[in-house]
């Protein structure tokens, strides 16, 4: 085989690791973004039980003081009772005494009903804050893997380029020069195989000639259409 062709064909190889090798690091922050779905979402629904289990606190809270304010108003009502004279007037104060405490029992069976709702959502709220900290511990996990992949995929990027120096020495520099501006013209392939007389780059047939050319191995050919380096691969 033509030692440039060789050597071109090689570099290829080095090139399409190399991008692939790009485009996984490139994506890198993305993953990262979706391993943190997971935990992001957990929190939300924790800050909104948070914030249920607080509105729930105060409304119990204003409940209590609203009990303690009927409860006020019968003690000073029942103290009153001994200046009371007339029937008339003690049917009234009975009365009144009976509505504030027939309110008392309304407010105790609503604080009774908060208490049995905060109740449910403080076990709500434990079950989300375990899954939050399990959230937590897996994007740890998830980072620290992307963190190491992201390693590797710098020290292999490392290694292909020390080896692509090497390929480049030994390339003409003309040739070189061609094959950088295709490779950046046409997303990332600058050199291709052929098959049945068809230039699998931009899959246009080759004509006979020259395919029988390419079939050699041992000069530099390239397609008509899309001026790619052609080359022969054994099937
Ligand atoms: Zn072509």
């Amino acid at each position: 085989m033509n030692e440039q062709l060789k050597l071109l064909i090689e570099l290829q190889v080095i090139d399409t690791a190399i991008l692939s090798i790009a485009e996984k690091i490139e994506s890198l922050p993305e993953r990262l973004e979706q391993f943190k779905g997971p935990f992001k979402e957990a929190n939300a629904s924790l800050l909104k039980i948070k914030t249920q289990v607080e509105a729930l606190g105060k409304r119990k809270k204003s409940k209590e003081s609203e009990l303690e304010e009927a409860q006020d108003k019968i003690n000073k009502l029942k103290l009153r009772s001994k200046e009371i004279k007339t029937n008339k007037e003690y049917e009234a104060h009975l009365k009144e005494i009976e509505g504030f405490e027939k309110s008392k029992y309304r407010i105790e069976d609503e604080i009774l009903s908060v208490m049995e709702e905060l109740e449910a959502f403080t076990k709500e709220l434990q079950k989300e804050e375990t899954r939050v900290k399990k959230a937590e511990e897996e994007l740890k996990q998830q980072e620290k893997a992307l963190e190491e992949e992201k390693k590797r995929l710098h020290a292999e990027m490392e290694t292909y380029k020390t080896k692509r120096k090497e390929f480049v020495a030994g390339i003409d520099g003309e040739l070189y020069e061609q094959y950088m501006n295709l490779l950046k013209r046409l997303g990332g392939t600058a050199v291709v195989p052929t098959k049945n007389e068809i230039c699998l780059g931009c899959n246009t047939n080759i004509p006979p000639q020259l395919y029988n050319d390419i079939k050699k191995n041992d000069g530099i050919f390239t397609c008509y259409y899309c001026k790619r380096f052609l080359y022969y691969k054994e099937q």
